[in-house]
């Protein structure tokens, strides 16, 4: 494939990609394996730590008992990459460190072997941004004590690196606290198919996007290869956006968000126009501010997996204060998420539906661009909807999340391809069912 994309300089917000095509909607625009990855802490014993993929059961790293894989074959080809981790690892135990620490620490092992250059990136290491000097005091005394966290880990490891180091890595990569700080700025969060976040990783050429609240493009990891792909249509020399974010919250909060996290006043056009904080703060405000009050508390209850407290606070909430607060509402809206999930692990597939289905509609409305979230949502209620034997209503559904995911996705995605196979069923539930009523129509005299 030509490359799509090339580096520009975009006015007023530094080095950017741009298109250097005419792209369709859907269409993919760049694929890539990480410079270096990781999966998160918390679901180091779920994830196989070569190929990302969840499962009940995987095997542990003999040596550090920290590392899991599927098999043989992914533990036999993560090893290269996992070989001077393990050793650091060990060296640690029972600690395990922050997975901006065990991240860096895996780019350093990978710039330092010769077979992972970086020569093809249009972005390289050396450029990425620390934000250092602009950075508030109480941020960089957080990431200075991760930068020493770095040396400790790797101090096993360090005596031969050292030295190693010096020799290969540009300056700026050599010292801890700015090796940190570029990675906790530029790496990206890795996801699976339903977009629980699973890792992190380093995409150097991918860190030239810049953000937009409402982006061209949207990013999709299928294992640990990210897919870029056009939610919109983009003409020649069009800079390609995505978001760093979660959109679907209110211009000053998104704003806040992007200041604190990537230090930059967000000027896009959603944001310089306010577009939809109308809508998300309909109904009377002393009804909503209540349900916004609450969510706080509800978070705490969800964190400490209190499923049947916090269930009957969002019910009771919907029922009474909520009642006289629009769907539309951004409160409420959380609230009824919040909820389904609750349902969902209570295995209440009735009140998850009846929630799930009030959604639909608001995420219809936030949502104008195909925008995995929102397919990924028509997924899970369509799935309800089959369980509980609602055939029609689900096909219905899954439809609607197939016109996103296969743009979002791409055709071979395994989330499309899982969808396909759930309209398949269907389909073939609902022959199955005709043919028994014709069958008993001909019985009838
Ligand atoms: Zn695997
Ligand atoms: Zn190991
Ligand atoms: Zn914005």
């Amino acid at each position: 494939m030509a490359p799509r994309l090339e580096r520009f300089v975009s006015p007023g917000k530094g080095n950017g990609l741009r298109a250097t095509a005419s792209i369709r909607r859907g269409e993919l625009v760049y694929s890539t394996e990480p410079l270096a990855c990781c999966v998160s802490n918390r679901l180091a014993r779920d994830v196989c730590h070569h190929c990302f993929t969840r499962r009940e059961t995987l095997l542990r790293c003999s040596h550090c008992k920290m590392a899991r894989y599927c098999n043989i074959s992914c533990q036999k080809q993560a090893w290269s990459g996992h070989k001077r981790e393990c050793k650091c690892l060990r060296s640690l135990l029972p600690r395990i460190p922050t997975d901006s620490v065990r991240l860096a620490a895996r780019l350093i092992f990978a710039l330092l072997s010769t077979s992972k250059g970086s020569s093809e990136e249009l972005y390289t290491l050396e450029e990425h941004e620390s934000h250092l000097s602009s950075m508030p005091e109480q941020k960089k005394q957080g990431l200075s004590q991760l930068a020493s966290m770095l040396d400790l880990y790797l101090q096993q490891e360090v005596l031969g690196l050292a030295q190693e180091m010096t020799s290969a890595l540009p300056p700026s990569c050599q010292e801890p606290l700015s090796l940190i700080a570029k990675v906790t700025c530029n790496c990206f969060t890795i996801s699976d198919g339903e977009l629980q976040e699973i890792g992190v990783g380093l995409y150097p050429s991918l860190s030239l996007l810049n953000h937009d609240c409402r982006p061209n493009c949207v990013m999709v990891f299928e294992g640990t290869k990210l897919q870029l792909r056009a939610v919109r249509d983009i003409n020649p020399e069009e800079e390609l956006t995505i978001s760093y974010i979660e959109t679907l919250s209110l211009t000053e909060d998104r704003r806040r968000q992007l200041e604190d996290q990537y230090h930059f006043m967000c000027h896009c056009q959603h944001c310089d126009s306010q577009d939809k904080d109308e809508l998300m703060l309909s109904g009377d405000e002393a009804s909503w501010s209540l349900l916004k009050e609450a969510l706080p508390r509800l978070e705490g209850q969800k964190a400490e997996s209190d499923w049947q407290a916090l269930l009957e606070s969002c019910s009771h909430l919907l029922s009474t204060i909520g009642a006289n607060v629009p769907d539309d509402n951004l409160y409420k809206l959380r609230i009824t998420d919040v909820a389904l999930d609750a349902s969902i692990h209570l295995g209440l597939w009735e009140e998850a539906v009846k929630y799930g289905e009030r959604t639909l509609p608001v995420y219809r409305q936030y949502y104008p661009d195909p925008h995995p979230v929102h397919g990924v949502q028509l997924m899970r209620i369509g799935k309800l909807q089959h369980y509980l034997e609602r055939i029609e209503d689900a096909l219905d559904t899954f439809k609607q999340a197939y016109q996103i995911i296969k743009l979002t996705h791409g055709d071979s995605h395994p989330l499309t391809t899982d969808l396909l196979m759930k309209m398949e069923e269907c389909r073939a539930e609902m022959d199955q069912q005709s043919s028994i009523a014709r069958r008993h129509l001909s019985r009838t005299p």
